[in-house]
């Protein structure tokens, strides 16, 4: 149960919320620990919006995995994307980014922290019309296309698409679409106010579509609050709208009572959904574990797989009573774990793992968001007042504390949005999405996409 020089070996896969802070845990401890991340860098999701929305730059929200565990020297980190594992045999297989040679990696101890994918609910050729946001890619792709919305409504004649450039629609009223729709919001009205001379950038619409009732339903009777904040902003809430089409040129909509309606707009943005990482499956398979709908693998109250004590599967892949799929369960989950490979070297029995709920924040919009902490609820300024130390405590030791909350202060206090720059290297210099407009690409076809329609 050794390597070598007769010490444990652990593999942590994903150096996300849950597989960090294991590999950092276990840092400095007699055993040998192999992280492996098919990413050079650590992604703060939760920043993601303000990525996209040219308020801080990708290096803000994702520092390299390497230069975090740095000063861990039985930490190795391996730049590989896992393909698969056996059990039987305790080896994980995976292929090296550099060089696409396969590896095994041999452990004593496994933790698996994969996370989790965005869902088209079985439509993926949606992704290519509406990107969600779950990397730094996604975040730069979306700002190409915010930016280069504002852009293009700039040199647009015709006053029909100049409309169209300027209406975003943003399916998924949890906390992702709810934060991206105020950003989005705040951007025209106060930080672009001024810079173009063709149109007013205020104008521009963002309509937050969700099938639900209210936005950010999980946050019981502030959801209420969320919908006054959103709506002081000027974000169109459309809830009870089910999308059932998304092409270049806009969205189709079924409401509660099957009525259909079509919304034009060149920029949508998927948030809604979640698929668990296919190594969840793979785990399942060879473990014998369940799977949800979400396609995340049933764990055991230790976080272990059945038949399995020494694997562990935590984070937004692991299903483990109603626990949530935010950061905080994956970083307790991961911690958990190592402690338990910890306490069962040194002779002591495995626990039971217990979550502590620390509460949630949402932001909407600046100096606006609301807080469930406990028994406390907060709204407005005082809820972004714990938004504020929440995000700063969790950027601590990850990434420049200190120049983040000065971008932050420079955008909010001041309209400053410095992070604007985008490439059009991949279209070939060209602005002009939906591509196909340009003819590149042809809309699939969505049942109620209007036939031949170029803007
Ligand atoms: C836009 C957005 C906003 C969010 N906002 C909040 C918020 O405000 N509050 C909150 O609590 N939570 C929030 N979350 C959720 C939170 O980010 C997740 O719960 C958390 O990241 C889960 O941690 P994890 O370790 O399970 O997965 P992740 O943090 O996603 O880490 C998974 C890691 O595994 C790696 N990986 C995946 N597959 C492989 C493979 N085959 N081989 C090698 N490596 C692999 C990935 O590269 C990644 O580094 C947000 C998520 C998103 C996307």
């Amino acid at each position: 149960m050794t390597d070598d020089a007769g010490r444990h070996r652990v593999v942590v896969v994903g150096g996300g919320f849950g597989g960090l802070p294991a590999a950092r845990m276990l840092g400095h401890r007699p055993v040998d620990v192999t992280l492996v991340d098919r990413r050079n860098h650590h992604l703060f999701q939760p920043l993601l919006y303000q990525v996209a929305t040219g308020m801080l730059s990708p290096g803000q929200i994702a520092p390299p995995i390497r230069h975090v565990v740095r000063h861990y020297e039985n930490v190795r980190v391996e730049l590989a994307e896992v393909t698969g594992f056996d059990l039987d045999r305790r080896v994980v297989h995976a292929t090296v980014a550099a060089n696409l040679r396969d590896l095994e990696i041999p452990y004593d101890s496994l933790i698996v922290a994969a996370g989790v994918n965005q869902s088209y609910f079985g439509h993926d050729e949606l992704a290519r019309f509406a990107p969600g946001m779950k990397t730094i890619d996604d975040a730069l792709e979306l700002r190409r296309r915010i930016f280069g919305a504002f852009e293009m409504a700039a040199v647009t004649e015709d006053p029909a698409d100049r409309e169209k450039w300027l209406t975003v629609v943003i399916v998924g009223a949890g906390p992702t679409g709810v934060e991206l729709a105020g950003q989005v919001r705040e951007l025209a009205v106060r930080c672009l106010a001024g810079e173009f001379r063709t149109f007013e950038p205020a104008s521009v619409r963002v309509l937050l579509l969700d099938g639900g009732s209210e936005p950010l339903a999980t946050f019981g009777r502030l959801s209420g609050k969320a919908t006054k904040e959103l709506e002081r902003l000027g974000v169109e809430l459309r809830m009870g709208s089910r999308v059932v089409g998304v092409d270049s040129f806009g969205v189709d909509v079924a409401a509660a009572d099957g009525s259909k309606s079509r919304i034009d707009a060149y920029t949508t943005i998927w948030a809604a959904g979640v698929q668990a990482s296919p190594l969840a499956a793979m785990l399942a398979e060879a473990s014998g574990a369940e799977l949800d709908r979400a396609g995340r693998i049933a764990v055991l109250a230790d976080l272990t797989l059945p038949g399995h004590p020494e694997v562990f599967a935590v984070g937004d892949m692991a299903k483990l009573g109603t626990l949530p799929g935010v950061a905080e369960v994956a970083m307790q989950g991961g911690l958990h774990a190592a402690n338990t490979i910890w306490r069962r070297l040194n002779g002591r029995p495995a626990r039971k793992f217990k979550y502590r709920d620390m509460g949630s924040v949402a932001t909407i919009g600046r100096f606006r968001a609301i807080a469930s902490v406990h028994r406390v609820r907060l709204s407005g300024f005082p809820g972004w007042m714990v938004w504020f130390f929440v995000h700063l405590a969790f950027i601590n030791g990850f990434g420049d504390r200190f120049s983040t909350m000065l971008r932050w202060l420079r955008s909010m206090v001041g309209r400053a949005r410095v992070e604007r720059e985008f490439s059009t290297a991949h279209t070939g210099g060209d602005l002009s999405l939906p591509e196909s407009v340009r003819g590149i690409v042809q809309p699939a076809p969505f049942p109620n996409a209007p036939n031949g329609a170029e803007p």
